[in-house]
């Protein structure tokens, strides 16, 4: 089947971008290879985070930034289109620190942050123990202190991957699970792949296939260096009381649960679940809100997350083979919106922008 564009992989990345290249008016095939893939959009916390996000790194932050801003135009156009509501909040958000040298920490970290937006407004503040109780009332004796800026938020990751998906096929995009690529073939803006479900051909390829690039991208001429970090994430029954803006590891969805998380551990490919990590998930929750305490928990899992070196997204097209691109990340919910709204528009006009050679892997040569 020759088309104008296939993408690689149907998690949050590769949706994104195949529902934004379908928006620019490109027939889009989405292969995904199904049930069995590890996959990190089905096991996320949801946040639209960026107060962490960049620190040595400005050009991440700024994309970051974009990404958030560009969210409420992503949420209500997907509920205009699909009816679905991925509820977004962007109330602003908290780092709860629990103890001085937490504090200090956060507070260096969040000064270098400034220090490296440059012209770009970089908006936060360190608030003391006094200060965050007023913001959130029921918390611990043990939070000293918190840091917090206007721009983080939270979403449904699932009704995000859900609304992209259906978006993408309302707009005429054709998805087809169960079709994990096989087999490639790569020449200038020519690509063929095999899959189960038959093979496919187009002038641009998008590789936006989670832990799965890393074996693809090299016979695209391109290289996805990425490694599976391990998150827990817990949640409880729902809670009367209302936490009225989400932390780093702790957020309360619509309705009414609260999401504890969440680990970031390095043990491969293992997905299993550890009493020890659960357990330091649940304490620091309960310091941090002591109600939390006796809340039921009623699920956990954990899932891994799509890692590069630097902790970087990267972008890349390569230079062997032009039309063929490359999307990983490990903040795909946070970086829906400049996927679907900034990448993929790249991706259809053939070339990425003037700034984004900063993500590509070339830089883990140098
Ligand atoms: C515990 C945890 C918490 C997180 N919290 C947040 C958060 O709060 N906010 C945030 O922004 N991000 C968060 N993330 C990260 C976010 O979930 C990921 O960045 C995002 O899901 C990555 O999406 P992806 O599409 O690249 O990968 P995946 O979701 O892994 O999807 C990859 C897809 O590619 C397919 N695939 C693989 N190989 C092939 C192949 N050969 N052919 C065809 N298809 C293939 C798979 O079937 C899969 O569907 C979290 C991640 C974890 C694990």
């Amino acid at each position: 089947m020759l088309v104008d564009a296939i993408v690689v992989g149907g998690g949050l990345v590769g949706s994104a971008i195949a529902w934004g290249l379908q928006r620019e008016g490109l027939a889009t095939v989405l292969l995904d290879e199904g049930d069995l893939a590890f996959r990190a959009s089905r096991g996320n916390f949801g946040l639209v985070w960026v107060q962490s996000k960049g620190l040595g790194a400005p050009h991440y932050q700024r994309w970051t930034r974009a990404s958030a801003e560009a969210w409420e135009g992503l949420a209500s156009e997907l509920a205009a289109g699909t009816g679905m509501d991925c509820g977004l909040r962007q109330p602003g958000g908290v780092h709860l620190c629990l103890s001085e040298q937490e504090f200090a920490d956060r507070a260096a970290r969040m000064a270098r942050m400034k220090a490296e937006a440059g012209n770009y407004a970089y908006d936060y503040r360190m608030l003391d123990a006094k200060e965050v109780r007023d913001m959130l009332p029921g918390l611990g004796e043990r939070v000293v202190g918190a840091s917090w800026t206007p721009y983080d938020g939270h979403a449904n990751p699932l009704n995000l991957l859900h609304a992209l998906h259906r978006a993408f096929k309302a707009a005429g995009g054709r998805y087809v699970p169960e079709a994990g690529v096989t087999g490639a073939s790569a020449a200038p803006r020519d690509f063929r792949v095999s899959t189960p479900a038959g093979d496919f051909a187009a002038p641009r390829i998008v590789l936006a296939a989670g832990l799965g690039n890393a074996k693809l991208a090299p016979l695209f001429g391109l290289a996805a260096p990425v490694r599976p970090q391990r998150g827990q994430v817990l949640v409880t029954e729902r809670t009367r009381e209302v936490l009225p803006i989400p932390t780093t590891s702790i957020r309360q969805t619509d309705d009414g649960t609260l999401l504890l998380g969440d680990s970031q551990e390095e043990v491969g490919f293992d997905l299993h679940q550890t009493q020890d990590v659960m357990a330091m998930i649940a304490q620091r929750a309960a310091w941090s809100f002591p109600w939390i305490a006796r809340l039921n928990i009623v699920r956990a899992w954990s899932a891994l997350r799509v890692m590069a070196p630097d902790g970087l997204p990267i972008y890349d097209e390569s230079e062997e083979f032009p039309g063929a691109f490359t999307a990983n990340c490990h903040s795909g919910v946070t970086l829906a919106a400049a996927h679907a709204r900034l990448f993929a528009p790249m991706v259809a006009r053939g070339a990425l922008e003037p700034g984004m050679e900063l993500f590509s892997a070339r830089r883990f040569a140098a």
